[in-house]
């Protein structure tokens, strides 16, 4: 094994993928590029509405947009704001020579069709990946030329790191990706298929889980039930990205947030893991900031 920065021990069999670390080394190197880049990217974030949850992540990524030297812009729209006149604010920044990436947050209000706003995005300008042009060239394997969705591009980061730590090589590995959602389960799925790797995307009509997860060298999950993947369900040796977010009651009657793999339980099985939170979390800011540095440079 060699030494990487972003792996620690836990105390137990498995090494933490300290995603958190990860996040803070790419984010620096983005700000030391953006300064003597001479560019000034400019990231636009749209919130329509007052979400709680929304507010929290579009605060931060403002936040880290500063702190990579960004024109950083927030536009807070009101929840009853008509769709026709929020693909309108999308079409002013399509036209903003300043704004290089364009974000809407998710999701939107029921009344508004999230695949036209998507859709009204200029492909070039998509931080988020989720154009269906930027899809697509992720589909063809055209990586170089897309922008490819946050969460899974910070998840294969994770991946390729940890792999590369432990010495493994992930081409002809087997790879599972639970979920199949359009934001992370097919491009994690797509990711990872350009690496070479066997893929399997299992799903909620997938027989049995526990089974498919068992044949797997690289485990993605991307679910959104907390601790649904058990320890056993693990070959010995994984790496494990876990994605999904569940905010539960703990035994102290207070909330606290928990994966979508029972976390105590992997770390006797795998060979590294993230945690929930501080792994695959702060990777996709990290990586929206990476996107809206490449659109920026690409405009140039
Ligand atoms: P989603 O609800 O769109 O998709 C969930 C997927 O899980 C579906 O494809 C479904 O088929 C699958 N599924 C449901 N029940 C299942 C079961 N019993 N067995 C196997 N598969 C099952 O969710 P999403 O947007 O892809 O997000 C998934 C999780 O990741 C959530 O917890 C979300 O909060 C989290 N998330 C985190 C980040 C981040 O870290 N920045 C970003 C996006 C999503």
């Amino acid at each position: 094994m060699t030494h990487s920065p972003i792996l620690r021990p836990s105390g137990q069999h498995a090494l933490l993928i300290d995603g958190k670390a990860a996040a803070a080394l790419i984010t620096a190197d983005i700000g030391r590029d953006v300064a003597a880049s001479g560019l000034k990217p400019g990231l636009a974030v749209v919130l329509v509405g007052s979400d709680a949850a929304s507010q929290v992540y579009v605060k931060s990524k403002g936040k880290m947009a500063a702190a990579c030297g960004f024109h950083s812009v927030q536009i807070d729209l009101p929840a009853e704001t008509p769709e026709a006149a929020l693909i309108a604010h999308v079409a002013s920044l399509n036209d903003d020579p300043a704004i290089h990436g364009i974000l809407v947050q998710m999701p939107l209000p029921r009344h508004i069709d999230a695949a036209k706003v998507i859709a009204a995005i200029s492909p070039t300008k998509d931080v988020d990946g989720f154009h269906p042009l930027n899809v697509g060239l992720l589909a063809t394997g055209e990586t170089e030329k897309a922008l490819v969705a946050c969460t899974p591009a910070g998840a294969l980061h994770l991946i390729e790191a940890a792999s590369s730590a432990l010495g493994l090589k992930l081409q002809g590995m087997e790879a599972v990706v639970i979920g199949r959602s359009n934001i992370v389960g097919k491009p994690m799925a797509q990711l990872l298929l350009q690496r070479d790797m066997t893929v399997t995307v299992a799903h909620s009509r997938t027989r049995d889980l526990a089974d498919v997860v068992r044949r797997a060298d690289v485990v993605v999950a991307a679910v959104g039930r907390p601790e649904m993947v058990r320890g056993t369900w693990l070959k010995r040796g994984a790496i494990v990205v876990d994605v999904g977010i569940n905010r539960i009651e703990g035994d102290d009657g207070r909330s606290r947030l928990v994966g979508d793999v029972a976390f105590s339980e992997a770390l006797d099985h795998v060979a590294a893991i993230t945690p929930v939170p501080g792994g695959a979390g702060p990777m996709t800011i990290a990586m929206l900031m990476q996107n809206t540095f490449v659109a920026a440079k690409r405009a140039r």
